[in-house]
């Protein structure tokens, strides 16, 4: 794709990290659980990867599981923590702007009999603390809410859902799967008890991620099978997978700084020539967001015919989200912060990564003002 502007759906695989990933299909192919040389090359492999992220993300490397991405951790964390405290409870809490991979955890815990609290959120897309607070009660196991959201790019307040979370004796999960790669974060400083995160959305492979549960909180495998990850995740290691997430993580957190005033300062002039335009709105928190994210209305044009048009000059965004687009429903999170029901499918979202360039924004600038007849 010459302009690919949909970087929260997913991203590029940066050279150096398929690289770093080559010799483990080749060369380094063993089974991690096998005891010769071959099988403990791959095991002190992950071993190392794991140390690795748990230094960046300031965690202890046993609190890190690998799993195949962001919708499986997501899934082990929220049903397995459910499902290992039941005798305490069966309520969880979470937000009404989570990603399909939360909510329909949520949707398939309630049939099986658990309750569920979704809370609102405002025009900016952010929870309601005091509402939070309302909410839980004596048999609240899990409040699940996400760190920064895919649509629309708002940050929630997680240092203060964390306290309450902790306050009242709740374990506290979050969906960072977006907000990894793009915004420093320190697990241990922000209270975080379990958190989600996927490598394709930070220049890494697709189909694997991982998952941090605080040691001593308790969750059961979704998996049954070998004693892999501690028994937590069965089934053979993608050595090659964990190795390229590792690289991205590193790469994406050494120079992290630099990268996001980058990728700010495009987001930033693509919004500064675009909102001048009168049927032109950009949606969501503007001053609390991350930096690669920009959603927007062009007002009566309708989305699909806006994402299909710009296909046709090689620029690839997205209406409202990948996990939405394909369905015909308008966009659940745009629904949450009250976007004009005429406004719903008219609704794209342009997101910006590090392999993009001025030169390729003016040109999605150009192609969006013919297309969208602004
Ligand atoms: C992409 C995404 C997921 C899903 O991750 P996969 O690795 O694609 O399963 C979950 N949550 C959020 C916020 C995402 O952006």
């Amino acid at each position: 794709m010459k302009y690919y502007f949909d970087n929260s759906a997913t991203t590029r695989l940066d050279d150096e990290v398929l690289n770093e990933m080559l010799p483990y299909y080749t060369e380094y192919y063993g089974n991690a659980s096998s005891i010769y040389k071959l099988g403990q090359k791959s095991k002190n492999k992950i071993e190392s990867v794991r140390n690795k992220i748990a230094e960046i993300l300031n965690t202890k490397s046993n609190e890190i599981y690998f799993t195949s991405g962001g919708s499986e951790s997501n899934n082990l964390a929220i049903k397995g923590i459910m499902h290992a405290n039941i005798f305490k409870g069966k309520h969880l809490i979470t937000s009404s702007i989570e990603h399909p991979s939360v909510l329909n955890t949520c949707k398939s815990l309630e049939e099986e009999g658990f309750e569920v609290t979704y809370l609102a959120v405002d025009e900016k897309g952010i929870i309601n603390l005091e509402s939070l607070k309302k909410s839980i009660r004596k048999d609240t196991i899990l409040v699940s809410v996400m760190l920064a959201n895919n649509e629309i790019g708002t940050i929630e307040p997680i240092k203060e859902i964390s306290n309450i979370c902790h306050q009242n004796g709740v374990i506290f999960h979050t969906d960072a799967v977006q907000a990894i790669g793009n915004i420093k974060l320190d697990i241990k400083e922000l209270g975080i008890d379990s958190l989600s995160l996927s490598s394709h959305k930070f220049y890494g492979p697709k189909g694997i991620g991982a998952l941090y549960v605080r040691s001593g909180i308790k969750f059961k495998p979704l998996i049954d099978g070998g004693h892999q990850e501690r028994e937590m995740r069965a089934g053979t290691e993608n050595v090659p997978s964990i190795v390229g997430m590792g690289k991205a993580l590193e790469l994406v957190y050494s120079n992290l700084d630099d990268k996001n005033k980058y990728i700010k300062g495009l987001r930033d002039y693509f919004e500064e020539n675009i909102k001048k335009l009168p049927n032109v709105i950009i949606n969501g928190d503007l001053n609390n967001r991350l930096s690669s994210i920009s959603n927007i209305t062009i007002k009566g044009v309708d989305s699909n015919t806006l994402v299909i048009g710009l296909d046709m000059r090689d620029v690839a965004i997205s209406n409202g989200s990948a996990c939405q687009s394909g369905s015909a429903l308008p966009s659940h999170v745009l629904k949450a912060i009250g976007i004009r029901e005429d406004y719903l499918k008219s609704t794209v979202r342009i997101s910006f990564g590090k392999y993009n360039t001025k030169e390729e924004v003016d040109y999605l600038i150009k192609s969006l003002k013919e297309v969208g007849k602004c």
